[in-house]
C-alpha cells in the first residue's frame, strides 16, 4: 500500500497533510526516513512511525450504536442529523456506513462499520441471518396473526413476505395494545410495520434488539455507541 494512502487510513491526516509530513521527512518506515508519498508499506509487518511516534494501522472499524428517535440510517444529510454524527469527529471516517437501515422512528441495535462483505453478509436474504425486534403494536396480537407470519405473508397489494417468527410477550387488553418480538431475516422496507399492517394492527415503537448472535448491549444508552469486541466481530463473520 502507498505510504501516503496507509497514513490516511491510519487517521493521521488528509492525502495534503500526510503528504506534508512526509515531504517535512517526519515519517519513518521501520528505520528508514522516507520522503516520497510513493513508498509503500505492508501494513501488517512493517512499523510506521510519525514524528516519532508509532502508527497502528486498522483496516476495519466495528460500532455498536443503540439508534436514538429523530436520527437517519444514512452517512450523510444536507438537513437532518445521520447516525455518523453521533460519533465523536474523531471517528467520523468517510468510509463509514450503517448495516441496514432503521427507520427514523426505529430505535436499537445498529451496526456502523467500513467492511463491505460483512454488510453484505448480514444483509443478504441468502444468508438469513436473524433480525430480532421489539414492538409495541396497536390491537390484541393473536395466534392466528403467528400463524400468518409463520407461513409467510402476502399483502392486499401483492407484496410477499418471507415466515418471520411472531412472539407474544404481553397483552393488554383494555387498553387494547401487544408487546411482541418478532424475528426476521428478510429486512424488506418497513417489513415490521407492512407485516402488521397486513393484519390490521399498527406499529406504536419499534427497537431493534439482536442480529445474528449480536445483541444490543443493555448498558448502551440511547444514542450512545462502542467498538465491538474482537469477539464479537468473529461471531459476526
Ligand atoms: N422494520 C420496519 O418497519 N422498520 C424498521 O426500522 C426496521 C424493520
Amino acid at each position: 500500500m502507498r505510504l501516503d494512502k496507509f497514513l490516511v487510513h491510519a487517521g493521521v491526516g488528509s492525502r495534503k497533510e500526510v503528504q506534508r509530513l512526509i515531504r517535512g521527512k517526519q515519517v519513518q518506515i521501520n528505520t528508514v526516513v522516507v520522503s516520497s508519498s510513493k513508498a509503500t508499506v505492508v501494513p501488517e509487518t512493517d512499523q510506521v512511525q510519525v514524528a516519532g511516534t508509532m502508527v497502528s494501522y486498522q483496516q476495519f472499524y466495528y460500532y455498536m450504536l443503540n439508534k436514538p428517535t429523530g436520527v437517519l440510517s444514512a452517512t450523510t444529510d444536507p438537513q437532518q442529523r445521520t447516525v455518523i454524527d453521533l460519533l465523536a469527529p474523531a471517528e467520523q471516517r468517510a468510509d463509514l456506513f450503517p448495516v441496514g437501515r432503521l427507520d427514523k422512528d426505529t430505535t436499537g441495535l445498529l451496526i456502523l462499520t467500513n467492511d463491505g462483505q460483512l454488510a453484505h453478509r448480514l444483509l443478504s436474504p441468502r444468508q438469513q441471518v436473524d433480525k430480532v425486534y421489539r414492538a409495541l403494536v396497536t390491537g390484541v396480537v393473536t395466534t392466528a396473526d403467528q400463524q400468518r407470519f409463520a407461513t409467510g405473508l402476502t399483502t392486499k397489494a401483492g407484496n410477499t413476505f418471507a415466515p418471520a417468527k411472531l412472539q407474544i410477550l404481553a397483552v393488554d387488553n383494555s387498553q387494547q395494545q401487544s408487546q411482541i418480538e418478532v424475528t426476521l431475516h428478510e429486512g424488506k422496507f418497513h417489513e415490521v410495520k407492512r407485516l402488521f399492517q397486513a393484519v390490521g394492527k399498527e406499529v406504536l415503537t419499534l427497537q431493534r434488539r439482536q442480529m445474528g448472535h449480536l445483541q444490543l448491549d443493555p448498558t448502551l444508552a440511547a444514542g450512545t455507541y462502542r467498538a465491538l469486541s474482537a469477539a464479537e466481530v468473529t461471531e459476526l463473520q
